[in-house]
């Protein structure tokens, strides 16, 4: 079984479909029951507009704030994404920072299946950027949290290519996680994770939605840790070991890096 198992509720859109103005497509939202009820934005949780369409499935949000800001709708580039907030806590970010360091195989895994692109050298930007913004210091991380919370901070990847076109991709929680921290809350703890595959954007730097193929929910594994460590090459092994040996870089070090594409 997959560790990042990806349920069904899968959208998929043909091309251009998403296309600003045409709407979208959901499943998997929360549906109201009764008279006047509105069915929810399974993303931002804004209240969804039905458009008339041949399949009667296609959306736009009922407030321009959700339509400009959520990733399903929005025409920007750089949606908003989860803050880090949290101050530097030295003692619980050796404690965190080094049992993620000591399972980095597993974490590096499981990120890996929901990414097959991803790199030794890209996760260990991730860790790098995590240690910019004290993610190590939330005195509630769960580590079997972390490779989705890095997959998130990661925004934009290209994935490789679908159909010989490359496609890019990007994780997001839904709306319950405005901070990260929130994922460690009771209801954060059941927040839905998005995986939203994309077209090579043409205009911009980074996709919009017009570019958005299909999204679907990532169910997180919570006992991955609990299984041996994956069979790694060599050369990754040792690529991490360096990074892992130069140590956290002091509080300072440069500006916050993802990575990006
Ligand atoms: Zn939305």
């Amino acid at each position: 079984m997959p560790v990042t198992g990806i349920s069904s509720d899968t959208a998929r859109l043909p091309d251009d479909v998403n296309a600003g103005g045409y709407g979208f497509h959901v499943v998997g939202a929360r549906y109201g029951i009764g008279v006047g009820a509105s069915p929810q934005c399974p993303v931002c949780f804004g209240e969804l507009l039905p458009i008339a369409d041949d399949a009667g499935r296609l959306f736009r949000h009922l407030v321009a704030q959700d339509e400009a800001r959520c990733p399903l709708s929005t025409p920007s580039y750089q949606p908003d994404a989860p803050s880090v907030a949290r101050k530097r806590d030295a003692v619980l970010e050796r404690e965190q920072r080094g049992a993620f360091i000591e399972n980095w195989q597993r974490h590096f895994q499981v990120m890996r299946r929901a990414v097959p692109s991803l790199t030794v050298r890209r996760f260990t930007y991730l860790i790098g950027y995590a240690d910019v913004m004290n993610l190590w210091s939330y005195p509630a991380l769960e580590q079997h949290d972390l490779p989705y919370v890095l997959l998130t901070l990661a925004q934009f990847m290209r994935a490789g290519a679908m159909g010989g076109r490359p496609v890019w991709v990007r994780f997001c929680f839904d709306a319950t996680v405005r901070d990260i921290g929130d994922l460690w809350t009771q209801r954060g703890s059941r927040a839905r994770l998005f995986k939203m595959m994309y077209n090579a954007p043409r205009e911009t730097p980074f996709p919009t939605s017009r570019q958005l193929i299909h999204y679907e929910t990532v169910r997180r594994d919570p006992s991955f840790l609990e299984t041996p460590p994956p069979w790694m090459k060599r050369a990754d092994v040792k690529e991490f070991q360096r990074f892992a040996a130069a140590g956290r870089p002091p509080a300072d070090a440069g500006r916050a890096d993802t990575g990006t594409s």
